[in-house]
């Protein structure tokens, strides 16, 4: 069969992109060609390069990932550059799809960006309904946009630009720079460099009551192919794990010291910030949809992500 869908995935090289390049090259469709981008390729902050980009390999589809993120402290030291870097990546390949008469882009939302005083759980309907948590209010208000720019898009064009909205992600291939990272490859990098040293004691920032959603990279990039092939409506859509899998930050640090065999003590440095208490998101849209769908075991999914970390830590975005 020929080819007749060209794919392009922005921030082909990140976290979720590695991930979707796996599980495609597992299921490989015919008529399907995929190109998975890096900022190397192009700045996509730039409208020209961005053009360029896209005269390229004159896609047909679009899997918007690239961004600017990171974990909480580095939100809250660089809210200006998450607003400004992800409003300009956003803007330049929403309007190039147009131009370039993409037929279907899927981009990336955050469970972080919703309302910070709202009703629980939050589903879709609720993005817009007041302010976020000020922690991160930068790259939530870039973030909304999108969703406000697909509906733009889709009502002035007739364009199929919709949006998913992910829990917390981890897998292989996260950034494991303990200045920016997200909570799971920050714990995991800094618990292997404490196991190297023989140390005892692995400190957990914050409280360690904070609940979250924690999605395994894999799990999301099976979804995300659902939603390129078979999701078709502008209104984002949650992909989350169910809310009873919600876990504490002190489970998790938990988790992780047992996929490592760690015999020490783990404590709580409570003079650095919790975030957001909870974003516990419903994903009953999803399970209209996919009922069966089969999320990997949290514990099985750290000990991976553990072992990809013990594997390839050398190579890893430290
Ligand atoms: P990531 O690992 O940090 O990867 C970011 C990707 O974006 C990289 O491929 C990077 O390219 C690219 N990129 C960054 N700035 C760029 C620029 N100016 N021009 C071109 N490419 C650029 O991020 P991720 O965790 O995979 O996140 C993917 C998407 O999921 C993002 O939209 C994010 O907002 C969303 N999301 C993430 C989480 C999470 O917990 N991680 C949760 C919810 C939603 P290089 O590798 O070349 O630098
Ligand atoms: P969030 O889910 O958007 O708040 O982002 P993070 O993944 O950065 O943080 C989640 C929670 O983990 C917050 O309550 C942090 O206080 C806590 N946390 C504990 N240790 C760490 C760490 O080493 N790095 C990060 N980023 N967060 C940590």
């Amino acid at each position: 069969m020929a080819t007749s869908k060209v794919i392009l995935v922005t921030g082909g090289t990140g976290l979720v992109g590695k991930a979707i390049e796996k599980i495609v090259q597992s299921e490989r469709r015919a008529d399907e060609k995929w190109v998975f981008l890096s900022s190397k390729d192009g700045d996509l902050c730039d409208y020209n390069s961005t053009k360029k980009i896209f005269e390229k390999h004159r896609p047909s589809h679009v899997i918007h990932l690239a961004a600017m993120v990171g974990g909480l402290f580095h939100n809250m030291s660089h809210n200006l550059d998450f607003l400004r870097n992800n409003l300009h990546m956003n803007d330049n390949v929403l309007q190039i799809s147009f131009e370039t008469g993409v037929e279907k882009v899927v981009s990336c939302l955050s469970t972080c960006i919703f309302p910070d005083k709202t009703q629980y759980p939050i589903d879709e309907t609720m993005v817009h309904n007041g302010p976020p948590h000020p922690s991160n209010f930068g790259y939530s208000y870039a973030k909304r946009l999108i969703d406000i720019q697909n509906k733009a898009y889709h009502e002035q064009h007739g364009c199929m630009f919709t949006s998913v909205v992910p829990c917390n992600v981890f897998g292989p291939f996260d950034n494991y720079n303990l200045e920016s990272s997200h909570v799971v490859p920050g714990l995991i990098r800094k618990l292997h460099d404490l196991m190297e040293k023989g140390g005892e004691t692995f400190t957990v920032l914050g409280t360690g009551k904070p609940l979250r959603q924690f999605i395994y990279s894999l799990d999301l990039a099976r979804l995300f192919l659902w939603v390129l092939r078979e999701y078709n409506e502008v209104e984002p859509i949650i992909l989350s794990v169910d809310e009873k899998s919600e876990v504490s930050i002190k489970e998790l640090a938990e988790e992780i010291a047992n996929a490592y065999d760690f015999k020490g003590k783990i404590v709580f440095d409570t003079s650095m910030a919790d975030g957001q208490y909870k974003k516990t998101a419903s994903n009953a849209k999803l399970r209209k949809y996919l009922p069966d769908f089969e999320f990997t075991a949290f514990p099985a999914a750290i000990s991976e992500s553990v072992q990809w970390y013990k594997e390839n830590y050398k190579n890893a975005r430290n």
